[in-house]
């Protein structure tokens, strides 16, 4: 019973190989509309967690790292081993700060690399030029003075009363 299997082998060791060499170099190009590695552009991206939501698969990440100066260093992941391909971040993204190319060759022998990353620093919106209390200080003191301004105003309106004396006056003539 072996002996058919055998032979086979015997054959087989004289035989080019049936699967193709992996593609170094000029490998051949993928079919128009391929989904493969993506591709992330951190100067696109404008943080707004979109992609994070859409991916069923939860291959997106964030780390937001709080720098000294009130500014955000933010990176984004993109797991690979979890991808499914599906371009749905890249669909989403307003921004197009994700896309999937058509670069099939993922090959890599550490997770490492199978992460598309991308880091930048988001800057802390400027301080405001008064703390809440003068804020309010000035607040009152501009309503204060507008009461001030409009009490003036009504009593300039008011008409002149005739003193009793000299209407008295006038009405013995
Ligand atoms: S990559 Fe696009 S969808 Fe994702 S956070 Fe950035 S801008 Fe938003
Ligand atoms: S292609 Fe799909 S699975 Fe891959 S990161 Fe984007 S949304 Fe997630």
């Amino acid at each position: 019973m072996i002996l058919p299997y055998l032979g086979q082998s015997f054959k087989n060791l004289f035989s080019k190989p049936v699967t193709e060499a992996f593609p170094v170099g000029d490998a051949p190009k993928a079919a128009e509309g391929y989904r493969g590695r993506l591709h992330y552009d951190p100067e696109l991206c404008i943080n707004c967690g979109m992609c994070m939501r859409v991916c069923a698969p939860q291959a997106i990440t964030r780390e937001i790292v709080p720098l000294e100066n009130g500014d955000q260093k933010i990176t984004f992941t993109y797991d690979m081993t979890s991808c499914t391909f599906c371009r749905m971040c890249s669909d989403f993204c307003a921004k197009k700060a994700i896309t999937l190319t058509d670069d099939y060759l993922i090959v890599g022998s550490a997770h490492e690399d199978f992460l598309v990353t991308g880091t930048f620093i988001k800057t802390a919106p400027p301080k405001p030029k008064f703390t809440p209390e003068q804020l309010e200080a000035m607040k009152k003191a501009a309503a204060a003075k507008k009461a001030a301004a409009a009490a003036a105003a009504g009593e300039a309106e008011k008409p002149e009363e005739k003193p009793a004396a000299e209407a008295a006056a006038k009405g013995e003539e």
